[in-house]
C-alpha cells in the first residue's frame, strides 16, 4: 500500500516521530499522521514531508495505533464494581443478587456510570465503544447514555437492550427491570428516530439488543429483527455464555443456544453476540458463514470461569471477531489494553505458543470490532479518509527497559500500559495520559453518591 496525504497545505493536528500501525499490514517505523476536519488526512515516513499543522506532537518514538473498538459492555455497572457480596458466584446467582441493587438506576445514575466508563475507557485506548443497556426500571436512560458520549466527545454505538421475561415467567430478572414487548419497540423506534445517525464520521449509532435467550421472549428477539431489518441497523445479544443457558434453551426451546438464535431470524451479518462460548464446530461454522460477529471477552470469561470462544477457529473461518470488556461488575475494569492482553495470554495458554500474536490482538481490537459494528469502512484503521481515532501509548520507560526490537508485541507483552494522547474524531480527549475534561473530579464525586445509594453503603 502506498497511500499517503497531499503533504501541502496545512492540517489541524500532525503527529511526529511515530511507530506507526496504520491497519494490518501496514507499519510505518518512523513516521507521521496528519488529521484534518475529523480525519485522517495522510501518513508518511519521517523522510517524506509532512504537511504543515495548526498543533504539532512529537510522539517520541512510541506506538501509534487506532484506537481501540469496544464490541461488548455495561457500563451501568460500574456502580456495582467489585460487589463484595457476589464476587464468587456463578452467573446466574451474580445477576439475581445483583438485578434488585440495578433496578434503582435512573437517569442521573446512568449518566454519571457512561461518563466515567467513557472516561475510563479513553485512559485504556479506546475510541469507539458500544455500550449494551439491559436494564430499564425508569426514564430514558439511552438518552442519558448519549447525553454522556456527547459531553465527552466519544463516538458512541448505543444498544437498545431489553428483557420481557421476569422471574413472574420463568425468567432470571424481577418484573421492575423487564419492559413489555409494546414498550421496547416503541421506545426502539423512537431511539433509531432520534439517534442513529448513519451518516459517515457519525458520533452516534443505534443497535437493538434483547438481552438474552434466558431473559426476553421469542416473539421479541423476531420483533427486533424485523424492526432492525426495517431500518438498517444492528443486532446484538448474549449468546452461548453460560452452561446453564444451554440448560434453559433445551428445557424452554428444545434446542440449543445457536439453533435457537437461527430459529428467531437472527442468523445474519447484521447480527454480533457477546462471549459465545458454546457451540458445536459445525454452529461455529454457520455463524461465520453468516458473517455473525463475536465479541471476545477474555476477563469477563475467564472470571466467571466457563469457558471461553475459540477466537482462533473463529477468525480462521472467517468471522468478524472484536474484543470486549464486559460489564463493569463481572470484568470490573474498563480499559481495552488489558482486554487485549488477557486475550492474548488466554489464546496461548490455551491452544499453544504459535497460537496468536500481538498483532493478531490488534487486528481484533481494532479492524475485527469495527466489523463487528459494521462500522470498517472508516474506524479500525488509520488509512487516509479514516476517522481520526487514535492513540499514542504511554508506558514507562522501566516497562518497556530492553523492548527493543518490535514495539507492537511490546506494547502487549510488557505493561501495564495506558494512553497518553487519545484522539477522537480529530479532538485531544486525553494527553500526558491526564482526562482533559474539567468535569472529571465532580462526576467521580457524583458517581460515589449514586454508587454508594445504590448499594446502600456510605459514599
Ligand atoms: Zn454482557
Amino acid at each position: 500500500m502506498n497511500q499517503q496525504a497531499a503533504t501541502t497545505g496545512s492540517c489541524d493536528l500532525l503527529i511526529t516521530g511515530a511507530y506507526i500501525y496504520v491497519d494490518a499490514g501496514w507499519e510505518i517505523s518512523s513516521g507521521w499522521i496528519a488529521i484534518t476536519d475529523g480525519r485522517v488526512a495522510g501518513v508518511g515516513a519521517n523522510s517524506e514531508p509532512a504537511p504543515t499543522a495548526t498543533e504539532t506532537i512529537d510522539a517520541g518514538g512510541r506506538l501509534v495505533t487506532p484506537g481501540l473498538v469496544n464490541t461488548h459492555h455495561h457500563m451501568y455497572q460500574n456502580l456495582t464494581r467489585s460487589f463484595a457480596p457476589v464476587v464468587n458466584a456463578d452467573l446466574f446467582t451474580w445477576l439475581t443478587q445483583l438485578y434488585p441493587i440495578w433496578s434503582q438506576i435512573d437517569d442521573e445514575s446512568v449518566y454519571l456510570s457512561t461518563w466515567v466508563a467513557m472516561a475510563e475507557l479513553l485512559l485504556g485506548g479506546c475510541t469507539l465503544s458500544s455500550d449494551h443497556m439491559y436494564v430499564h426500571p425508569h426514564g430514558e436512560l439511552i438518552d442519558a447514555q448519549v447525553r454522556a458520549a456527547g459531553d465527552l466527545g466519544f463516538r458512541f454505538y448505543a444498544n437498545r437492550g431489553s428483557m420481557t421475561r421476569s422471574v413472574e415467567d420463568g425468567g432470571l430478572p424481577p418484573v421492575e427491570v423487564v419492559q413489555s414487548r409494546d414498550e421496547i419497540l416503541a421506545d426502539s423506534e423512537r431511539l433509531i428516530a432520534r439517534y442513529h445517525d448513519p451518516a459517515p464520521g457519525a458520533m452516534t449509532r443505534m443497535a437493538l439488543a434483547p438481552c438474552s435467550p434466558f431473559s426476553v421472549t421469542s416473539e421479541t428477539m423476531r420483533d427486533s429483527a424485523a424492526l432492525a431489518e426495517k431500518h438498517d441497523v444492528r443486532l446484538h445479544t448474549h449468546l452461548a455464555e453460560d452452561g446453564d443457558e444451554l440448560t434453559y434453551c433445551q428445557e424452554v426451546y428444545g434446542m440449543t443456544p445457536v439453533e435457537y438464535f437461527d430459529s428467531v431470524g437472527w442468523m445474519q451479518s447484521r447480527s454480533w453476540v457477546a462471549h459465545f462460548i458454546y457451540p458445536s464446530p459445525d454452529e461455529e461454522q454457520r455463524m461465520a458463514a453468516a458473517g455473525v460477529g463475536v465479541a471476545h471477552c477474555p476477563s469477563s470469561n475467564m472470571l466467571i470461569g466457563g469457558g471461553s470462544a475459540d477466537v482462533q477457529r473463529l477468525r480462521g473461518l472467517g468471522a468478524p471477531v472484536g474484543i470486549g470488556c464486559d460489564g463493569s461488575a463481572s470484568t470490573d475494569h474498563g480499559s481495552l489494553w488489558l482486554e487485549a492482553r488477557a486475550a492474548l495470554t488466554l489464546a496461548r495458554f490455551r491452544c499453544g505458543p504459535t497460537s496468536m500474536t500481538a498483532r493478531d490482538v490488534l487486528d481484533m481490537a481494532t479492524r475485527g470490532g469495527a466489523r463487528c459494528l459494521g462500522w470498517e469502512d472508516e474506524t479500525g484503521h488509520l488509512t487516509p479518509g479514516a476517522c481520526a481515532d487514535l492513540v499514542i501509548w504511554g508506558g514507562s520507560e522501566l516497562s518497556l527497559a530492553g523492548a527493543l526490537t518490535d514495539p507492537v508485541e511490546a506494547w502487549l507483552r510488557c505493561g501495564p500500559m495506558a494512553a497518553d494522547t487519545t484522539v477522537v474524531a480529530g479532538r485531544i480527549l486525553v494527553r500526558d495520559g491526564q482526562i482533559q475534561n474539567s468535569a472529571l473530579a465532580e462526576m467521580l464525586t457524583a458517581h460515589r453518591r449514586e454508587s454508594a445509594r445504590l448499594q446502600g453503603v456510605t459514599a
